[in-house]
């Protein structure tokens, strides 16, 4: 399976963006007591919702023993606040974002 291996609190997941999750599902996050993680994505997901789905799932990876009401709440407020010009030209004017946004528009 492809992917990229993520740290998230001392634990390794890997990260998969696939079409092959349920239609009402945007991500899953396997099991802590599962050897081989993995965090699924939706692949069609963009912007201010994949970021929130990134979140929410990677609170899970960090903690399983938070409540999902607690996991919904704080990935939908973060995302949230976080996709506005405000928070959004910061972070596009990093360099090293910089570059890795030219190098996905130049393919
Ligand atoms: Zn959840």
């Amino acid at each position: 399976m492809s992917g990229r291996i993520i740290d998230m609190a001392w634990k390794k997941w890997r990260l998969i963006f696939t079409k092959d999750l349920p239609r009402d599902c945007d991500g899953l996050c396997d099991s802590h007591s599962q050897k081989r993680k993995s965090i699924k994505i939706k692949t069609d997901l963009t912007g201010q919702a994949l970021l929130e789905t990134f979140l929410h799932e990677t609170h899970h990876a960090g903690n399983d023993s938070i409540c999902e009401d607690y996991v919904e709440r704080i990935a939908r407020d973060q995302a949230a606040s976080f996709c506005h010009k405000d928070c959004l030209s910061r972070f596009l004017s990093c360099p090293r974002i910089v570059e890795l946004i030219n190098e996905i528009l130049e393919k």
